[in-house]
């Protein structure tokens, strides 16, 4: 397997080194083959390359089997400027990454505030409320006189029956349930779309049930009872917004692995940010990005019929849960690591 290693900015170098560490030894530990290729994105791009993103890392991403990519400090890059385009936008658009898989769960050894759960948040990634990914050209946001702004939300019919089908698939692997988010009350001919093409899917699937919740009421209802939840499919804005409420109830947002999956390749990529105030210091949690790591083993297995990939993908979530269960983390979660050692924590386990 041919990874591309991105490291990013901010945070994002320091993590995605404890990251290949973990690769490493997975790929060790299961024979897997793992080949890790390292090139810039971000802020390291632009002062190289004069670019945050070289166009020519399309190609070669598409040539290997997934990439890995550390979070980028996207409020620094000056808008408007086609040199400082977001990468996370780049890529999830010219490789079509249609379905974001956000994995949420509480861990022994950490206080699990709302009861102990485990779900998973399956975002449409392609359209919806992101202006800005939403047009062939141009953006989606008009600036009709100064103080009148309009921005257009996108949904279709084929993205809207894709990520229901990554969302089935899934329950299908899990507790076999599927829970619609949606606003079809307000936005009724967009959301009415979104949820008729959920029913339709489960047609396929007449073993999961589909339940659908309005996403306000989904606020409630998910802090009230996470542990009824087993897989969410919603579109993009809401998705969003809703994986960084569960990763933080799962007791901190560095703990959401996230995986941007296509038809072709997957993008590794942590939930959180680049987190520039604490750059630098050794202390940032690894656990996001190895976990989305991991989804990246599995999704390949799956896809390649490769089992042993699935296996080290399970694994090294299996790891970091024990890591997290000794206390052998970062701070933010209550242990007294840095980074590096939390990630050969992890890393270690894989090799016993
Ligand atoms: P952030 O997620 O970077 O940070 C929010 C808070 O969480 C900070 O206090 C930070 O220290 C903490 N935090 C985040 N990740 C952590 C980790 N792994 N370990 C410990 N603590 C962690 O959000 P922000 O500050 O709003 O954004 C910073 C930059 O990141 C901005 O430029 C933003 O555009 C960018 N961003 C990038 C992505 C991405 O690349 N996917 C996603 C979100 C934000």
């Amino acid at each position: 397997m041919k990874i591309i290693v991105l490291p990013g900015d901010g945070i994002g170098p320091e993590i995605t080194e404890a990251t290949t560490g973990v690769l490493r030894a997975a790929s060790e530990a299961f024979q897997l083959g793992i080949e890790m290729e390292h090139d810039v994105v971000g802020l390291e791009s632009f002062r190289l390359h004069g670019t945050t993103v070289k166009p020519e890392l399309l190609d070669r991403v598409k040539a290997a089997d997934g990439f890995v990519m550390g979070p980028t400090s996207t409020l620094d890059y000056k808008k408007g400027d086609a040199k400082q385009v977001g990468p996370s936008a780049f890529f999830r658009k010219g490789l079509d990454l249609f379905a974001n898989i956000r994995p949420a769960r509480t861990y022994a050894g950490m206080p699990a505030r709302l009861g102990q759960f485990d779900l998973v948040v399956v975002r449409e990634n392609t359209e919806g409320f992101y202006a800005d990914r939403n047009m062939e050209a141009g953006n989606a946001e008009i600036l009709v006189t100064p103080d009148v702004v309009v921005s257009l939300r996108k949904i279709t019919r084929p993205a809207c029956l894709r990520i229901a089908r990554s969302a089935f698939e899934l329950a299908g692997r899990r507790r076999n349930k599927v829970t619609a988010v949606h606003k079809a009350n307000v936005l009724s001919v967009g959301d009415g779309m979104f949820l008729a093409c959920c029913r339709e899917v489960q047609k396929d699937f007449p073993e999961i049930e589909l339940e659908e919740i309005i996403v306000d009421a989904m606020m409630a209802h998910v802090v009230r009872n996470p542990a009824r939840f087993d897989v969410i499919v919603t579109t993009n804005m809401f998705g969003d917004i809703l994986s960084d409420l569960t990763a933080e109830m799962s007791g901190s947002l560095g703990l959401g692995g996230s995986l941007n999956a296509g038809a072709e390749t997957a993008m590794a990529q942590a939930a959180h940010g680049s987190a520039p105030d604490i750059a630098g210091q050794g202390i940032a949690n690894p656990a996001s990005l190895i976990l989305s790591a991991a989804l990246l083993l599995s999704w390949h297995g799956r896809r390649k019929g490769e089992p042993r990939y699935v296996e080290a993908g399970t694994a090294i979530e299996q790891a970091m849960a024990d890591a997290i269960a000794a206390g052998e983390c970062t701070r933010d979660i209550g242990g007294k690591l840095g980074t590096a050692a939390a990630g050969a924590a992890v890393a270690a386990r894989l090799k016993r």
